[in-house]
């Protein structure tokens, strides 16, 4: 699950820089017994298998360096935002732990859950690409990770408006002209064109984002 995303692109160079550093463990060797069993059948009945708590205490306690904080993936979780990803970006460690099949003994997230965080309001078969998805969020906010430092300061969220829209050569395709004003050189009213759109799709999509007025 994590081989592809981490030796792919943005990640792998960072990973090879040391700017970031990712380590994937597997909860099967933390548990006892002869069949490392680290799920069962929930009390009180229903469908599924539920994750024992065991394993996952204990693979947190053997690994939990000073300052890491635990993050267990769940629809349960507070929705992830940009200023999540922000926040956890300033960090030294984090520690994901991922859910299978119908989620986790409670009394695990009580012992060493320090936060739970949802990636959306649906429901995946487990918490490999929510992990996934959390680690490459965070890893493009680790200075030196994107090549032009401009790139995550003016998309998206940052200033809690939606992106204005791309434009490239050639400056007309298929009878769409790109907007003049991006031709200009003007540097002045593009700034001040892009803001525009920023606020137009904001109101348009994302109401809800605030700063669209
Ligand atoms: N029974 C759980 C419920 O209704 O909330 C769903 C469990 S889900 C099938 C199995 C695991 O996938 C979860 O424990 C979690 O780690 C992960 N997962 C699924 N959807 C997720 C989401 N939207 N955000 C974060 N993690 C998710």
């Amino acid at each position: 699950m994590f081989e592809g995303p981490l030796d792919e692109s943005i990640l792998k160079r960072a990973r090879q820089k040391g700017l970031i550093e990712v380590e994937v463990h597997q909860l099967r060797d933390y548990a006892e017994g002869r069949h490392r069993i680290t799920d069962d059948r929930p009390f009180g009945g229903g469908p599924g298998m539920v994750m024992r708590a065991a394993p996952i205490v204990r693979c947190v306690e053997a690994l939990k360096p000073p300052g890491a904080r635990v993050i267990l993936l769940s629809p349960r979780g507070q929705l992830l935002r940009q200023e999540i990803l922000a926040r956890l970006a300033k960090l030294p460690r984090l520690l994901l732990l991922c859910g299978h099949y119908e989620g986790v003994d409670e009394r695990a997230r009580e012992l060493v859950v320090d936060e739970e965080i949802s990636i959306g309001d649906y429901v995946l078969t487990n918490g490999a690409l929510p992990a996934m998805v959390l680690v490459d969020g965070v890893a493009r906010l680790v200075p030196g990770v994107l090549g032009d430092a401009e790139s995550a300061s003016e998309e998206s969220f940052s200033e809690g408006l939606l992106e204005y829209p791309h434009y490239t050569r050639p400056a007309e395709f298929r009878g769409r002209k790109a907007p003049e004003v991006l031709l200009s050189g003007d540097h002045g009213a593009i700034a001040r064109w892009r803001k525009e759109q920023s606020r137009r799709l904001t109101r348009e999509r994302r109401p809800d984002l605030g700063d669209s007025g």
